[in-house]
């Protein structure tokens, strides 16, 4: 007999939507796969020579809990930069990957029964993780207000048991970049509700102009001392395997967070902290340059493959590395149709008829949503796209001979 932890939670959504790739890919099937959260690219060389030279040295420790101490004083140096703001060693730890540093929030902030506000469509792991630190996932709906919250709408959702508000701009699955204003309604919020802000940055380094990414604590210097911003290497520079991640927050969290970390995972792997480390000695921001020139290409022109269809309405595609399509036109399709009539059944019928693999938006709490990716190689991009437009156009047409 298993935990009953083990009803709180189920392998995520888009996990399940690779292996289902994956599967049909192994049948023989041509897939492309648009459903990683990840973007195709070489290592940069900087994080190669950390590496080796890492390798080279012999290094073959632990390292403190959280991080080395160079490391941590180089990421207090970055967050000081991005933010406008002094930052500490002691206010950072490094983490494996920022899923762990979510986990640490999750586990050294919420009691039994705290409520966390996350925005919906959300990532599909924030809830779960809430949900294993025993606190309750409370949803905002943002489908009506172009996927960022109303303000008055995160503040109906507070109760006396409100604890947190989960924040992550640019958004997985959306791709909604959260103006400066509806962040300073949002800290203003939290200092008058005396709430955490859990700010998950991870495509930070992927607004697309005109859209800016702002760190909430830049716009409201008061709300720092109750916001853990949370943030990785994992897309910011194409390392998702090398799991380095960080949180930056005040000391007592830190502090709390090493103390779970030392009785968990220890230290983030010693060769990858190094790598990340020669990097930020080192690195001179080309590669960070090619990678967002690379996706300010796939994305104009996946815009303008996807500009083709009718069934689903353009998405803005405001920042990171998704599309999100709203595929609730679907509904319309007379019931008589052979068509799909959830994003589910269109993620299932277009793996099936046209090889192209998306992620169904009720990973994302979404029934209607629909995630496709264009972190690939523009080639991919470009003809997976073009099947998928074509088979939204038959079974527009299919809808047509029926109604
Ligand atoms: N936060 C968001 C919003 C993400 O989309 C992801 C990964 O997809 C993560 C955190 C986790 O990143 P990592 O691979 O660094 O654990």
């Amino acid at each position: 007999m298993l935990a009953q932890r083990t009803r709180l939670f189920a392998s995520s959504g888009t996990a399940a939507a690779r292996a289902a790739a994956k599967a049909a890919s192994d049948a023989g099937k041509e897939v492309i796969d648009l459903t990683a959260g990840e973007i195709w690219s070489d290592l940069a060389p900087s994080i190669r020579e950390g590496a080796l030279a890492a390798i080279e040295r012999g290094e073959n420790r632990y390292t403190d809990t959280v991080g080395l101490r160079e490391l941590r004083e180089a990421l207090a140096a970055k967050v000081s930069r991005e933010t406008g703001q002094v930052w500490h060693t002691d206010e950072i730890a490094v983490t494996s990957g920022a899923k762990q540093a979510l986990f640490n929030a999750a586990m050294v902030l919420l009691d039994p029964g705290d409520e966390v506000i996350i925005p919906s469509p959300y990532w599909t792991t924030f809830p779960a993780q809430v949900l294993i630190a025993g606190g309750r996932p409370v949803h905002v709906d943002t489908r009506a207000s172009g996927f960022v919250p109303r303000p008055q709408e995160l503040e109906r959702a507070i109760t006396p048991k409100t604890r947190a508000i989960v924040i992550n701009t640019p958004s997985n699955p959306t791709g909604a970049v959260y103006d400066q204003t509806t962040l300073e309604h949002i800290a203003n919020l939290a200092i008058r509700h005396d709430l955490w802000i859990i700010f998950d940055e991870c495509y930070g380094a992927f607004a697309h102009a005109p859209h800016v990414h702002h760190p909430i604590v830049s716009l409201v210097p008061e709300v720092r001392s109750r916001t853990v911003i949370i943030n990785a290497y994992s897309k910011t520079l194409a390392l998702t395997g090398w799991r380095i991640g960080y949180m930056a927050g005040p000391k007592s969290v830190i502090d709390a967070a090493k103390a779970l970390q030392s009785h968990t995972t220890s230290n983030p792997n010693v060769i990858a902290q190094h790598a990340v480390l020669e990097h930020l000695q080192r690195g001179d921001g080309s590669y960070e340059r090619r990678l967002s020139d690379q996706l300010a290409q796939a994305r104009r022109l996946g815009l303008d493959i996807l500009s083709r269809q009718t069934l689903a309405p353009l998405p803005s595609a405001q920042g990171g590395f998704y599309f999100y399509l709203d595929l609730g036109s679907l509904l319309d399709i007379g019931p008589g149709s052979a068509t799909p009539r959830s994003a589910d059944d269109a993620v299932n019928a277009l793996l099936a008829e046209a090889g192209v693999a998306g992620v169904s938006g009720s990973a994302f709490g979404d029934h209607m949503g629909l995630r496709l990716s264009y972190g690939i190689t523009h080639d991919k991009l470009a003809l997976g796209l073009e099947r998928l437009v074509e088979t939204f156009e038959s079974w527009t047409k299919a809808s047509r001979n029926v109604a």
